[in-house]
C-alpha cells in the first residue's frame, strides 16, 4: 500500500524554540509532550490541524484518494493507533473498517467521533436504521467537528486548551465564511434544476441546507459498496429522464463503467466531485475549504 499519503506534522519544535527566546530562560518543551493524534481521513486531519495548530503531531491513516467505505486496514495501521493519544474519526458509520482495527490494537478508550451529536439524516425511501456518514458535505456540520476537536484536544492537553479553543472559534469563522459563499453561489441554479443524482448517496447535508432535493444514486445507498440489479439502475435512468436531472455526479467511489453508462444512456453529463478525500498539497483541493469551493463550482456550473 503506497503510504505516502501519511502526514506528519511536528511543528512544536519550533513553538518551544520560539518559547525559549521569549523567556530568555528555562529549556525548550519537549517535542514528547506534543499530543500524537491520528485522523483517519484527510479531511478529518485538516480540521483537526486547524484546530489543533503546532501543539499536536498528526498522522493520517488513510492515504489521499481512498474510498473510505472500501478501506482495508494493514498490520502496520494498528500499530499507529497504538501509537496515538487520540484518534479522530469522522464516525457515523463512514469507517466501517475502524471497530475491528481499534480493538486489535488495543485502542478503543482513544477514540473520538467528530460528528457525534450532529443527528444524522436517514436515506431517502431507505433503510433508516443507518443514518448518512456524509456530514462534511455542510461545512455547518464541520462546525460541531471543531468544538468536539477542541473539546478533547483540551481534555487532554489543559495547558493548551486557549488556544485550542482560539483556534477553533477562528477556523468557524472560515466555515460560517464558506456557508455564506455557497448560498450566494447556489442562487445561480434554478429552482427546477436543483436535482442532485449521484455514484452514491453522498449530497444529502449539503441537499437539505442548500435547497437541492438528493434525488438518486447509482448504489441507492450511502456507500459506495452496494451494486445495483439492472432493475434499479433502469428504474434510475427512467428518473432522471422523467425529472429532467441535468448530471451525474460521480467520485473517486464510483464503479466507473456504471456510471458511464447511465450518463450514456440518458444523455446528460458525468461531473466530477471530491467525496471524501483531499489531495495532496499542491493538488486541487488540499484543505477542506479548497475541497467544498471546487465541489460546489462543479454542482452550480453543471445545473444552472
Ligand atoms: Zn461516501
Amino acid at each position: 500500500m503506497n503510504r505516502s499519503g501519511r502526514k506528519r506534522l511536528a511543528l512544536l519544535v519550533v513553538a518551544g524554540l520560539f518559547l525559549f527566546t521569549a523567556c530568555g530562560g528555562g529549556p525548550p518543551a519537549q517535542t514528547g509532550d506534543s499530543l500524537n493524534v491520528l485522523a483517519t481521513t484527510s479531511i478529518v486531519a485538516d480540521v483537526v490541524a486547524q484546530v489543533g495548530g503546532d501543539f499536536v503531531t498528526l498522522t493520517v491513516l488513510l492515504p489521499a484518494g481512498t474510498d473510505p467505505h472500501a478501506f482495508s486496514p494493514q498490520p502496520q495501521d494498528a500499530a499507529a493507533l497504538a501509537d496515538a493519544d487520540i484518534i479522530f474519526a469522522n464516525g457515523a458509520g463512514l469507517e466501517a473498517f475502524l471497530p475491528p482495527l481499534l480493538e486489535s490494537a488495543g485502542a478503543d478508550g482513544k477514540l473520538v467521533e467528530v460528528s457525534a451529536g450532529i443527528e444524522l439524516q436517514p436515506l431517502p425511501g431507505g433503510d433508516a436504521s443507518t443514518g448518512d456518514p456524509h456530514t462534511w458535505m455542510d461545512p455547518n456540520n464541520v462546525i460541531v467537528w471543531t468544538q468536539n476537536i477542541a473539546a478533547a484536544l483540551s481534555s487532554a492537553d489543559p495547558a493548551h486548551a486557549a488556544d485550542y479553543q482560539a483556534n477553533a472559534a477562528a477556523y468557524a469563522a472560515s466555515l460560517r465564511a464558506l456557508d455564506a459563499w455557497i448560498r450566494a453561489q447556489v442562487e445561480q441554479v434554478p429552482p427546477a434544476n436543483r436535482l442532485l443524482v449521484s455514484d452514491h448517496a453522498v449530497l444529502g447535508y449539503f441537499a437539505a441546507r442548500y435547497g437541492f432535493t438528493q434525488a438518486g444514486s447509482i448504489t441507492g445507498s450511502f456507500s459506495s459498496e452496494a451494486a445495483p440489479s439492472a432493475q434499479e439502475l433502469a428504474a434510475l435512468e427512467d428518473k432522471i429522464r422523467a425529472d429532467g436531472v441535468r448530471a451525474i455526479f460521480v467520485t473517486e467511489a464510483s464503479n466507473q463503467s456504471l456510471a458511464d453508462q447511465v450518463a450514456r444512456d440518458t444523455g446528460i453529463q458525468a461531473v466530477w466531485l471530491y467525496h471524501a478525500s483531499l489531495t495532496e498539497a499542491g493538488g486541487p483541493v488540499p484543505t477542506y475549504l479548497d475541497f467544498m469551493r471546487y465541489n460546489v463550482n462543479a454542482i452550480v456550473n453543471a445545473l444552472k
